[in-house]
């Protein structure tokens, strides 16, 4: 059925709506009717429901902006959330009885909302994305110029606000940073509707809050992210491990290298639980290897798997050929899948020569990297893709769990990042403790991250520690068990509290304001301020339940004058 627009009212809405929202320019894209309200009640977790009274479809910023102030200048001031494409598992998306922003709307049937561009008079390039924006989308455009963004989330079909919102971690965050900490400058709707540009420069409080800041200071209707050449190919390795404390090292020793090192590492927990909803995003093994690391894993209840990448370009013929004697040759590896073979260079900015050069002593340098590695020995293996293919691996996950009708199901995630002392108290204490008697029913990611690739003034929060952990329990319900699944999360959070690990949670879930002023920890009062100067009606992001007392400040005089001439 097609959404319908304000002249059916249903009584739900007169309640908790101002009527003068039928008046705006922009109540043609406001939809009430119960199908599409009920549509954006709920998330990829499919944990929490909670329907908005009303849904904008945004043909412009400016319907954001007008919704906004209206909200911002009304008596009573209802609530506005911005969907990306409600990835988030708790309801973050949500407004109870307030609107949704569905902000995909913004960029549907344009082809303007991506633009490539080069620095004032300098060497630097940069691309400049609607919020709403896919980062897969942003990937295929930006490689039409040879060049990509550098810091990725390990799934693309993420909105560019929605990581942004949060931070934006994977195995590219060890040299990047996570992908707030990439950004050069955002245009951003402020929860009293106004339309602002900041960067580090310019309304730089706004900036920094903005990143990391869950939606509740403004909703980010562009973003300019630096990109870099992007590399044609990459050269993508597992390492399986059947101790924790070799693989932990060895990931910490990959992430200390310099450029010339891995461009990416991840890693995992691979449970006896064989089934694809344990392991639906690892294609990435040959039906043998896989039977082979199956045995291993029965063998020891649970191994870890290194994830590893080297990205490379082709060049000529005779470089291709000498890159693949050296794969070939050199490596210590077993190889999944075919050599590439292509032979073409993309980028004329640089010189053959230094391309082939680099690319060999990368994979050179690769392989001896590799001897350093303590894996288990004959479980190492490699496979070399397109930059493509490798940056889009988890949709193929995607598309077979949709397939089988396990894509839409309860999602009871948990991320947290963990202090490097206390990984291995972790380890002890979770994996083989709280999971052990499981099957892991989901991939669970363990890797490093270093605190000097975050910036301190944003509103992300890590741990106080130089390096620490991403841990991911990314689990589905399969069996409508979600809840037992959830109660394990709670295990393991009380487990962190008594042991004194002073873990932070990504993708934050509270329901008590005291834990929230916790998680923020000395950031709370900056961001408490920068919400009473950018939000003070709390208008925006009401599903994280962050602001439950009123920061209302006085409306001055001349906002009034404003909302009249409104
Ligand atoms: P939504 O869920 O729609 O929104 C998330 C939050 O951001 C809400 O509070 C919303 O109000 C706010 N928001 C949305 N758009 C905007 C905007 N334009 N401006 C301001 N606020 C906005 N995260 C990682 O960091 N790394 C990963 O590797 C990763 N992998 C994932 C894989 C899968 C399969 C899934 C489902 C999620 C993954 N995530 C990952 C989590 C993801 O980053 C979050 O779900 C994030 O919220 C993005 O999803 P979304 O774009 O659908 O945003």
């Amino acid at each position: 059925m097609s959404p319908q627009r304000l002249s059916h009212i249903p009584p739900s809405f007169l309640i908790t709506l101002p009527q003068g929202l039928l008046e705006l320019d922009i109540a043609d894209r406001i939809y009430v009717d119960p199908d599409t309200t009920t549509r954006f009640s709920t998330d990829f977790g499919r944990l929490t429901r909670a329907p908005p009274s009303a849904v904008l479809y945004p043909s412009s910023p400016d319907d954001i902006a007008a919704l906004v102030r209206f909200s911002y200048f009304s008596l009573h001031p209802f609530t506005v959330a911005a969907r990306g494409c409600g990835h988030s598992v708790r309801g973050q998306a949500l407004a109870p009885g307030g609107v949704v922003v569905d902000m995909p709307s913004l960029g549907r049937g344009r082809d303007d909302r991506i633009n490539v561009s080069r620095g004032d008079g300098s060497s630097f390039w940069y691309v400049d994305v609607g919020g709403e924006q896919l980062w897969i989308d942003v990937l295929h455009e930006t490689l039409k110029h040879g060049l990509a963004p550098r810091s990725w989330t390990d799934y693309l079909h993420l909105t560019v606000g929605g990581t942004l919102s949060n931070a934006g971690v994977s195995g590219q965050a060890f040299r990047h940073g996570p992908q707030i900490s990439n950004v050069y400058e955002l245009e951003v709707v402020t929860g009293k509707g106004e339309m602002m540009i900041c960067s580090h420069n310019e309304n730089p409080a706004l900036f920094y809050g903005v990143l990391g800041g869950l939606g509740q200071l403004g909703i980010i209707t562009r973003a300019r992210i630096a990109v870099e050449p992007a590399p044609e190919r990459v050269r993508w390795a597992r390492l399986i491990y059947t101790d924790f404390v070799s693989f932990t090292r060895d990931q910490e020793l990959l992430i200390s290298m310099s450029e010339e090192g891995f461009d990416y590492v991840e890693g995992s927990l691979l449970m006896m639980d064989h089934s694809l909803i344990g392991n639906w995003r690892s294609s990435f093994f040959s039906d043998r290897d896989w039977e082979k690391v199956k045995l291993l894993a029965s063998q020891f209840g649970a191994i870890y798997c290194l994830e590893g990448a080297v990205y490379y370009e082709l060049a000529t013929a005779s470089s291709v050929d000498q890159v693949k004697v050296l794969i070939l040759l050199s490596s210590p590896m077993q190889h999944v899948g075919r050599v590439p073979t292509i032979i073409s260079s993309q980028d004329p900015r640089r010189s053959t020569i230094d391309v082939v050069k680099r690319t060999v002593i990368r994979v050179h340098k690769l392989d001896s990297f590799l001897k350093q590695l303590s894996f288990v020995p004959g479980f190492a293996f490699a496979k070399d893709v397109s930059y493509m293919a490798f940056l889009d691996r988890v949709h193929d996950g995607e598309m077979k769990l949709r397939s089988m009708g396990l894509w839409d199901v309860p999602h009871p995630w948990l991320n947290i990042f963990v202090p490097k002392s206390r990984i291995r108290d972790f380890e002890i204490g979770v994996f083989k403790g709280i999971l052990k008697p499981n099957n892991s029913m989901g991939p669970v990611l363990i890797y490093p991250l270093k605190k000097n690739k975050w910036d301190e003034k944003m509103s992300a929060v890590i741990p106080d520690e130089e390096i620490f952990y991403s841990i991911g329990l990314l689990r589905s319900a399969i069996m409508g068990d979600w809840e037992h699944l959830d109660d394990q999360n709670d295990e393991i959070l009380r487990f962190c509290h008594r042991e004194g690990i002073e873990y932070k949670q990504y993708l934050p879930h509270y329901t008590a304001q005291t834990d929230w002023m916790k998680h923020f920890g000395l950031k709370w009062n900056v961001f408490v301020d920068l919400k009473r100067r950018y939000d003070p009606k709390l208008v925006l992001s009401p599903g994280h339940r962050i602001f439950t007392s009123s920061l209302i400040e006085h409306v001055s005089e001349q906002e009034i004058l404003f909302l009249k001439l409104y």
